[in-house]
C-alpha cells in the first residue's frame, strides 16, 4: 500500500513539476531572474514532497562552470547545505515528519570533480554559452501525525542571503495555494 501511494505521489509531484517548468518556461528562456527562486510543495496521504529550483547565483553567486578551486568548494558547501533539510525547513514537531530521502542536483556539481582537461572544456564552452545555471533539490518526508502539519518555516533564504523573492506553490488536500515568500516573510501557512 505504501509503495503503491508513494508512487502515485511521486507521479502527481512530476505532473505538477512540469507545469511549474513550463509556466517559468518563457521566462527561463530569456534569463531566470536572479534573486528569485521557486518552492514547490505537495502533501499527500502521510507522503510531504518539497522540491526547491534556484538560479545558482542565489547559491554560490556564480553559474558558470567552477574555474577555481574556491569555486568548487563554494559548490560542494551549498550541495551539503542543500542536503540538510533540518536546517532549511523547520517543520511542527506534532506532525512527526522524517525526512527520508533528499536530491539535490546542479550542471555546476557534476563538473565540481572534473580532472582539469575536462575542465578547460567545459569551460570554453561555458564561457561562449554564456548559459544560466540552476540548483534543484528534492525532498521527501513521511509524516505520521501530517493533519499536525500546518505551518513551514522555511529557513532558506537565510541560509543563502542571494534569494530575495521565494515563489512557493503549495497542494495539499486543503487546496492549493500561490504565495510569495521574502526574508522578512518566511512562514508558510498550510
Ligand atoms: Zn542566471
Amino acid at each position: 500500500m505504501y509503495l503503491i501511494k508513494q508512487g502515485i505521489i511521486f507521479s502527481l509531484l512530476a505532473v505538477h513539476a512540469q507545469l511549474f517548468a513550463a509556466e517559468h518556461e518563457h521566462e527561463q528562456h530569456e534569463a531566470h531572474v536572479h534573486g528569485e527562486a521557486q518552492l514547490l510543495i505537495v502533501q499527500e496521504g502521510d507522503i510531504l514532497e518539497i522540491e526547491f529550483h534556484s538560479p545558482a547565483m542565489n547559491i554560490v553567486g556564480f553559474e558558470h562552470q567552477p574555474k577555481t578551486t574556491s569555486q568548487r568548494e563554494a559548490i560542494e558547501a551549498a550541495i551539503d547545505a542543500l542536503k540538510q533539510p533540518d536546517l532549511l525547513f523547520r517543520l511542527p514537531s506534532a506532525a512527526k515528519c522524517h525526512s527520508m530521502t533528499t536530491e539535490v542536483e546542479s550542471p555546476l556539481y557534476d563538473h565540481a570533480h572534473d580532472d582539469e582537461h575536462e575542465h578547460e572544456r567545459d569551460h570554453e564552452r561555458s564561457d561562449a554559452d554564456e548559459t544560466h545555471s540552476d540548483f534543484t533539490a528534492h525532498y521527501h518526508y513521511r509524516c505520521d501525525e501530517i493533519t499536525q502539519l500546518e505551518s513551514i518555516e522555511i529557513e532558506l533564504m537565510k541560509r543563502f542571503p542571494g534569494t530575495e523573492h521565494l515563489e512557493v506553490q503549495s497542494i495539499s488536500p486543503k487546496g492549493q495555494q500561490k504565495i510569495d515568500l521574502t526574508p522578512g516573510h518566511t512562514t508558510l501557512e498550510l
